[in-house]
């Protein structure tokens, strides 16, 4: 079933119509994989009458990046990057919280050690709080070893090692459980399909570092910041898989995800088996900040109209 998207995408910094949103069939990010994406969140405030992008200028400051580390020429400018993606949500009207894409892609059709043309390409996906935030989720361990930062970059958001994640992803939900953990080919905890791992053990947050061939993902960064603000030690540390088994709690987070409680892992309840306390503190303060609700972090949202 494909997904909702909104009516207008940007390419290129042009507004067209979601089915006009077309790329050759031989261009370097179909052949080769060689694109990064970036998916963000705008958050509709109806009090406000305003949307609210979360954390832009780190989620363009991570594109530039990832299009540095994949040699892909930087021909965009940050104010226009943050243009194509405000003028797409303006030219939609959206009056509704949204899942943000942005995809930085190798265009043309030379091969494969080319870096240029590069494209650009906008756009947005209706998206609701997820009934997993509040339900939470089952989650088992992938067969699937989490790729490995000699082999293709886990920090970068490349489509490319999206395959990592898919066929992960796949294997679970085959099995029966709404999410997957990846492991590092060293056998520790790196992260799930599309999120960050937390656990919680004995009052503290612990979740693996960013040698843990994870995503350096943004959700992740302002979850160990709204923790601490709230007095709760965290860790960045390697963790073992069987040490899940001893937390009190467990979620995962990412900018689609946002705050997921983790029920079990391979059916053995962590904790009690429910959404615990500290969970649920870090998600009132996530959602109070990117909802807007709180005046807390206001550099960390970016209003789409009031900048119209
Ligand atoms: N890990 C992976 C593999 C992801 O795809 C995502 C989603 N972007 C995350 C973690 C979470 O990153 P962020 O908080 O920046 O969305």
């Amino acid at each position: 079933m494909p997904v909702p998207t909104a009516r207008m995408m940007s390419l290129n910094g042009r507004i067209v119509p979601y089915d006009q949103c077309q790329l050759h069939a031989f261009s370097g990010v179909v052949k080769y994989g060689a694109a990064v994406f970036e998916g963000l969140r705008g958050y509709w405030n109806h009090d406000h009458g305003e949307m609210y992008v979360f954390r832009l200028a780190e989620h363009l400051e991570r594109l530039r990046f990832g299009m540095r580390v994949m040699r892909l020429e930087p021909v965009f400018e940050a104010g226009f990057m943050a243009d194509s993606l405000l003028g797409m949500i303006r030219a939609n009207a959206l009056r509704e919280t949204v899942h943000l894409r942005m995809i930085a892609y190798l265009d043309g059709d030379d091969e494969l050690a080319a870096t240029g043309p590069v494209g650009l390409v906008c756009g947005a996906v209706p998206r609701p709080r997820g009934r997993a935030v509040s339900e939470g989720v089952h989650v088992a361990v992938a067969t699937y070893a989490r790729l490995a930062d000699n082999a293709m970059p886990p920090r970068v958001k490349a489509t490319g090692n999206y395959i990592n994640s898919r066929a992960a992803e796949l294997e679970a939900k085959r099995n029966g459980y709404q999410g997957v953990l990846m492991l590092t080919a060293r056998g520790k905890v790196s992260e799930g399909s599309g999120a960050c791992f937390f656990m919680v053990r004995n009052g503290a947050l612990h979740t693996p570092d960013i040698a843990s061939d994870i995503l350096e993902s943004i959700t992740r960064d302002s979850v160990i910041e709204l923790a601490r603000e709230q007095g709760i030690v965290v860790h960045e540390r390697t963790i073992d898989r069987h040490e899940v088994h001893a937390a009190d709690e467990a979620f995962w987070c990412g900018s689609g995800y946002e705050i997921q409680p983790i029920l079990s892992l391979d059916r053995l309840a962590v904790g009690n088996g429910m959404p615990g306390e500290i969970t649920r503190a870090i998600q009132r303060a996530y959602f109070d900040v990117v909802e807007g609700r709180s005046n807390a972090h206001a550099a960390w949202r970016t209003p789409v109209w009031a900048g119209a």
